[in-house]
């Protein structure tokens, strides 16, 4: 059994300062902000993931959902997903995030899953999870045994001669076709980070995730004034109806006005190393009718640049797929 040190910060302040003065102290111990614990408590199980010292956040006032004056809304790094989920304005005004965290996990992990951690979800790739075996993205310099091995559900976007994982999110696909921003606050002082630029491809460091350095702490979402009269849709396709993660999905946020979409903004999930807006398609929508003939091009330029590997090539056509029959959903109305 590996042995761990757990402490409660009473504020964020706090956290932030203890998170970096154990690092120094400890000369670079694995220090971790934990709350709903979805995912690290699980991977601390199989011995993935081996921290020095938790940091538990739960008591921190991060847990609030606000109206901002703009007209735009602030997600606490700790509210749940549930909450988040059935939030009146959420469902009402971004609808697309209310249906993709819906779509994700079960009714119990959603309810103790939180904003932050979802975010920083990890991927399901069955390598990275046993330690058995060598993975670049747990133990860099070690190899990669999926892209010769078991990559059904692995990407088809974004990845690298050293990982093909996949970034396992459905909130993520939504927040980034939505255009949140990120809120830290770290050693340095506070900063945000737009959505598309907070998580990392795998380059060859694939176990770098996301643009957080040590101490870095998650403090709130903001999501930016709703697109008044803009059609939202999530759609996710996998082998089961519920409790699975996307072999692809797709969100959506459009506008359409005499018969043309006027605004579109696009995001892939289930298919990427990190959740996938596309500006392609973004491109090839805006300005040009609403109608299955742009929507096929778009889903075209969506997947233009996909590489499959040797099991998961169904996944090109089963996102073109996915992405078109949202377009068209979304236009319905
Ligand atoms: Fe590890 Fe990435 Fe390869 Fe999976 S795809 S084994 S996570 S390096």
């Amino acid at each position: 059994m590996r042995t761990f040190e757990f402490h409660r910060p009473e504020n964020a302040a706090l956290a932030v300062s203890a998170a970096a003065r154990a690092r120094t102290a400890q000369q670079g111990a694995d220090i971790r902000f934990v709350a709903g614990g979805t995912t690290l408590i699980d991977l601390m199980k199989l011995e993935v993931e081996t921290p020095d010292r938790l940091l538990d956040i739960n008591r921190l006032p991060l847990d609030k959902i606000e109206d901002l004056p703009n007209g735009g809304l602030k997600i606490g790094a700790t509210v749940r997903n549930s909450d988040l989920a059935h939030h009146t304005k959420v469902q009402k005004d971004y609808a697309v995030l209310s249906q993709a965290i819906l779509s994700g996990a079960s009714a119990q992990l959603r309810n103790l899953a939180t904003t932050a951690g979802n975010l920083l979800q990890r991927t399901r790739c069955m390598y990275f999870r046993d330690t058995a075996m060598p993975c670049n993205k747990r133990e860099p310099g070690t190899g990669c045994p999926a892209i010769t091995g078991s990559n059904r559900m692995l990407a088809i976007l974004g990845t690298s001669e050293s990982c093909i994982a996949t970034n396992p999110s459905d909130m993520c696909v939504a927040m980034s076709a939505l255009e949140a921003t990120i809120h830290v606050q770290g050693p340095r002082g506070t900063r945000e980070i737009a959505f598309g630029d907070f998580h990392l491809l795998p380059g060859d460091t694939p176990h770098r995730e996301t643009v957080l350095e040590p101490g870095d702490l998650i403090t709130h979402v903001i999501l930016p004034p709703p697109r008044t009269g803009s059609r939202q849709v999530y759609l996710k396709l996998r082998d089961r109806s519920s409790y699975e993660f996307a072999l692809a999905s797709a969100a959506v946020v459009i506008e359409i006005a005499d018969g043309k979409v006027t605004y579109a903004r696009v995001a892939l999930g289930g298919v990427g190393s990190k959740p996938w807006r596309s500006h392609e398609a973004e491109a090839v929508l805006t300005g040009r009718p609403a109608d299955p003939a742009t929507f096929r091009n778009a889903a075209d330029a969506a997947l233009r640049d996909a590489k499959a590997q040797s099991e998961n090539g169904f996944k090109i056509e089963l996102a073109r797929r996915c992405l078109i029959h949202a377009l068209q959903t979304a236009a319905k109305g």
